[in-house]
Order: structure tokens, then sequence, then C-alpha cells
């Protein structure tokens, strides 16, 4: 299996988990290719664009080490930095925090982990879709094939090692967004209640613009779609709209296990999305350095790639446990009807909400 391989690691998906894979990985000295299968990566943009800063970051994930090496975010990938967030109940009342993060030019963001990894010996395909993976074989639609001692799927929840090789369901939540020109202030919000059943809406301002969209769960949706809900929320907001995307957030934590022989899932492909607030991008970018670096231990010496699992649950196993216990307090609270939300955000509950959706324990029971 490890024998006359073209490359130490294929990593498939070059967005934030997968190009932060390869940069650790070739820093450690392994022979990276990362295959995409957009041109350029990171396009059409499908992001809220917010990411904590790098204080927040500690102050959200204490276990994790040297944040400020991970997340070197460059000025031009930083549309506007905000200092407060609000968060919105359906009365339109919001309860306001100190959060320092930035909204993101998201393409950009990604355009600059690629060059990291390529700066530190990672070299890339891009335009070239993976179609399957078979041992160490990774096989492309045009007919291509590479093979690699590891093979890493940071394509995503739909990346194919995980589609084949993990039968593990989650929760999926739709997301629509758009990017609408305008002065929006400065805070960034999270509305939550009937606008979004089961999920939750957000502006985040940018510079002379910004990012707005919602989530649902179709489960609490009763019979209205997506696009319903988000031209209803968007209305709210005046100015012209200059893009308009959609995805999907993978709401239902990781994946029981990161490790299948040679294959490893990183990124939301192992379900690294903090459930309780959305934030997926420096979660991968945490999954990935640890997997980089357990790869490029393995090839020198042996370390047992399973070693992955072990360092993630010492640094975020406290974070995600935390915040899946908020997400499904939050599902159920955010069935009852907007007049009792609206009188649950008040000043007594404001730390307890303010809590769970930075991922800590609400109370000191749950
Ligand atoms: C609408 C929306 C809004 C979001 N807002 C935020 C936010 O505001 N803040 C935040 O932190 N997170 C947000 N997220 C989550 C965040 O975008 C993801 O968690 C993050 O991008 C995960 O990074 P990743 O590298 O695992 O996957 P991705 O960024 O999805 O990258 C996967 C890459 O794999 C490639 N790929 C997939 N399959 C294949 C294949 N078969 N062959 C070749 N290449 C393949 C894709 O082209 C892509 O480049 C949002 C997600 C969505 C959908």
């Amino acid at each position: 299996m490890t024998e006359m391989c073209d490359h130490d690691v294929i990593v498939i998906g070059g967005g934030p988990a997968g190009s932060t894979v390869a940069r650790y990985a070739a820093e450690g000295g392994a022979n990276v290719l990362v295959i995409d299968g957009r041109d350029p990566i990171g396009t059409p943009l499908q992001c809220g664009e917010l990411v904590p800063s790098n204080d927040e970051m500690r102050r959200l994930c204490p276990d994790v080490p040297d944040m400020d090496d991970l997340f070197r975010t460059p000025e031009h990938a930083i549309s506007r930095q905000s200092t407060k967030m609000h968060l919105v109940p359906p009365s339109g009342k919001p309860l306001k925090f100190d959060f320092d993060g930035y909204v993101l030019n998201r393409v950009a963001h990604d355009e600059f982990l690629v060059e990291l990894a390529k700066e530190s010996g990672a070299s890339y395909l891009v335009d070239s879709r993976v179609e399957r993976v078979e041992g160490n074989k990774v096989l492309l639609r045009n007919g291509d094939a590479y093979s690699a001692k590891v093979i890493v799927d940071a394509g995503g929840h739909n990346g194919p090692i995980r589609k084949e090789y993990w039968n593990e369901k989650s929760t999926k939540i739709p997301v629509k967004f758009v990017l609408m020109d305008g002065d929006f202030g400065e805070a960034v919000e999270l509305h939550f209640g009937s606008m979004a059943p089961g999920g939750y809406a957000w502006m985040f301002p940018k510079d002379q613009g910004a990012n707005i969209g919602l989530g649902i769960q179709k489960s609490f949706s009763k019979g209205r779609s997506l696009n319903q809900f988000t031209e209803d929320f968007i209305s709210k907001y005046e100015g012209n709209i200059s893009f308009t995307g959609a995805g999907s957030l993978p709401m239902s934590g990781t994946v029981k296990t990161f490790v299948k022989g040679n294959y490893m899932l990183v990124g939301d492909s192992a379900g690294m999305v903090l459930p309780s607030n959305g934030a997926g991008i420096t979660i991968a970018m945490i999954g990935g350095r640890i997997a980089g670096q357990v790869i490029c231990e393995h090839l020198s010496s042996g370390t047992a790639l399973e070693e992955y699992e072990k360092r993630w649950k010492k640094q975020m196993g406290k974070v995600m446990r935390n915040s899946k216990r908020s997400f499904k307090m939050g599902s159920m609270i955010f069935r009852l009807p907007d007049w009792i939300l609206n009188l649950m955000f008040n000043p007594l509950t404001k730390n307890i909400i303010w809590r769970a959706v930075t991922c800590r324990r609400m109370l000191w029971v749950i």
C-alpha cells in the first residue's frame, strides 16, 4: 500500500482545511499534492465570511496552541473589522456584546492560504475533480490517476472519501445569502426566532456592504422554503444585491473517527463546524494543522495517524462538546413562539446566551 507512490500525501480539496494540511505537511518535509475541482479555489463564494480575531480565538478555544502561526490573515483579505456582536430576538431588540472579529474577503482569504501552502512546497492541481479513491490511488474525472501514501479528504461534507468510506450521516443546514451594497454599521448581527427556524440569520457588515443570509432546519420550517425565509429576512435591509450564493453546513459535530487506514478526513468532511455558531473556517484550519503535523511524524518516524484524533480531542474536544450541547438546547428553545423568545432574551439571561453561542457551558450543570 505504501510502495511506489507519486506523492507522500494527496489532499483532496484546497479550501481552508486542505490548504492548511498541505502547508504544515509540506513544511515538515512531505511531498504534497492538493487536487481541487475549482479554478480558482474559493470561487464562487459560499460563506458568511465572519471569523473571530486571533485574540477572540484564544478565548474561544483555549487549548489550541500558537494561534498566531496558524491564522495569519493578511490585511487584503479583511473587508472589515468588527468589535461588537448583537444577538437579536424576533422583537429586534438586541443583546449587545464585545466581539473582536473580521468579516473577510473570503475568496482572497482562501487564495492566501493556497499561497502559504505553495510557499511551504505543496503543489496544486486545480480544475480537476476527484471521482473516486481506491487503495492508494486517486482517480480523476478526466481519467488521470495519482497515488500517495496518505490521502486526505478535505473536500467538504460531500468529499469523495467521506461519501464512499464513512457510512455516517450528519444534519445539514441549508443556507442562502447575498452580498448587499450599502452602509450597515459596525456590529455583526445574529438573529434567532421564526425568521430562521432551527438555525439563525446573520448580517455581517463589510466595507461598503454586508453579507446577509440565513440557515434553517427543514424539519422546523412548516413547509416554507429556504428562499421564502431568505427573501423575508433580506427585505429588512435596503441596498443593491450584487451576489447571491447558497450552500449547506454540517451541524452534527465531528464524525466518530477521522482516520481509516491511510485515509483521513479534515474540515467539513470530518464535521469540524461549531454547531452553535456555524464557525467552520478557523475550526477547519485547527484540524488541518494537526493533520499536517501528524502526517509528517507518521512519514518520518511511524507515528500512528490516529494520533491526529487524540490531538484534536485534546485541543477541541471540550469546545465541540459544549457547542453541540448548545445547538441541541437551541433547537428546542428556538421552536418556542417568538413572544416567548423575546422574553427569554433579557439582561438576566444575557450571559447564559452568550456562553452558549461561544461554546462554553451555559451553567455549571449543563
Ligand atoms: C453559506 C455558508 C456560510 C458560511 N459562513 C461561515 C462564516 O461566516 N464563518 C465561518 O467560519 N464558516 C462559515 N461557513 C462554513 C465554512 O465555509 C466551512 O466550514 C469551511 O469552508 C470548511 O472548509 P473546508 O476546507 O473543509 O471545505 P471547503 O471550504 O468547502 O473546501 C472544499 C474544497 O474541496 C473541493 N472539492 C470538493 N469535492 C472535490 C472533489 N471531488 N474533487 C476535487 N475537489 C473537490 C472544493 O472545490 C473546495 O475548494 C459557511 C458555510 C456556508 C455554506
